[in-house]
């Protein structure tokens, strides 16, 4: 027995109920009968000139060329656009999403978090006036159809073998990584092929890269050609680690600062007591009213900002320097440290910015971290 939809053959996770056996594995789904035939559904042809593009930047030199390989070779096969935090990885795809709709191909852009579906959604909609684009994702399913499809990566499994080209946003984060049944769904729903966009692959995804399942198209550079920032590094006791992060917030008073920590209790006690020093926020995953507390920091000229690694992605604050405290702490990954760092100087008003990571003790991860934006800076001077 093999499940249509996540594809498993372990048959622990099968179960006969009153209508035939079904899978246990996806059941968060909807439920899959093993006998029951998935169809496509039915889709309405693609409309003339939807392919037309607007770009209010026009892209880098080097966005351009990454951007037209990315066209062309995601025809034959599966692509890694391993590009770094701030490239504009999104504009690259124009190309190919312009190609696929003037074949009249079915596109799919998939993401983690519902408030970036909508964001893209409109920002699509903007660079592809005359196409008809959706969001699909929690409290937008009515629709399901549409010449270009923006969703939640858990919104796939409404999609069986539909899409020529399926873009995954961040398929090394949350909710993809270790996540095999969202990743067996993904993969149901696309019939050509995927292009996985992330500044830090993880092991899976360089693995295929090197038994030549797919093609790695790389670009270190950010489209303002400023270096990435490199974070400083403290090591020391956290009595230390405190005055040099109080300095660090002083220093950089003029300028919005987000303090990313490992856990949401010391989110919630950092922010209690930087509150009697300053005026600020807390925000992790707990945070009710997150998109609001966002909007909030945002608004601000010189906001401060206490998080857990809930912001390490998909936030873009103009002029924003990071600190990351206990940046040695396990909760933090190679890729965690990259992301964090990669939020500073992502704008072209703002191209540069301040990065300090306090660590109780030495860590490998971070010393790999630095040494590898550090490498990726050289390979653009290169
Ligand atoms: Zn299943």
């Amino acid at each position: 027995m093999k499940c249509p939809r996540c594809k498993n053959e372990d048959p622990s996770w099968f179960y006969k109920g009153s209508k035939g056996w079904y899978c246990r594995r996806c059941i968060s789904f909807s439920r899959v009968l093993i006998e029951e035939e998935m169809k496509p559904i039915e889709l309405e042809e693609i409309r003339e000139g939807s392919e037309e593009y607007v770009l209010a930047y026009p892209l880098s030199e080097a966005q351009e060329r990454i951007g037209r390989e990315c066209a062309q070779y995601s025809k034959t096969s599966d692509i890694l656009l391993c590009c770094c935090c701030g490239s504009g990885k999104t504009e690259m795809t124009v190309y190919t999403i312009a190609e696929a709709l003037k074949m009249k191909q079915r596109i799919c852009f998939a993401i983690s978090r519902r408030q970036v579906v909508l964001e893209l959604a409109q920002r699509l909609q903007e660079i592809f006036p005359e196409a008809d684009v959706i969001a699909v994702c929690g409290g937008h399913t009515d629709r399901l159809q549409a010449d270009l499809i923006v969703c939640t990566a858990h919104q796939l499994y409404r999609y069986f073998q539909v899409f020529d080209i399926l873009i995954l946003d961040e398929p090394d984060a949350f909710p993809f990584k270790g996540n095999p049944v969202l990743h067996a769904i993904a993969d149901t729903s696309c019939k050509g092929h995927k292009i996985y966009l992330t500044a830090t692959p993880d092991a899976v995804l360089r693995q295929r890269v090197l038994d030549k399942e797919m093609l790695c198209l790389t670009l270190n550079q950010r489209p303002h050609g400023h270096p990435l920032p490199v974070p400083a590094v403290r090591i020391g006791p956290t009595v230390y680690l405190f005055v040099s992060m109080i300095l660090w917030i002083l220093r950089h008073r003029e300028h919005p600062r987000m303090i990313f920590v490992p856990t949401i209790a010391k989110a919630n006690a950092m922010g209690r007591i930087l509150k009697v020093l300053f005026h600020g926020y807390v925000c992790t995953s707990k945070t009710a009213d997150r998109d609001e507390v966002i909007q909030k920091f945002r608004s601000e000229k010189a906001g401060l900002i206490v998080a857990t690694t809930v912001l390490e992605r998909g936030v873009t604050i103009p002029g924003v320097d990071v600190c990351v405290w206990e940046a040695d702490s396990p909760v933090f990954d190679e890729a965690s440290l990259i992301q964090m760092s990669g939020r500073v100087g992502r704008t072209f008003h703002k191209p540069d910015g301040d990065c300090l990571f306090l660590l109780k003790q030495k860590s490998l991860l971070a010393e790999r971290c630095v040494r590898k934006l550090k490498e990726a800076n050289r390979s653009c001077d290169a």
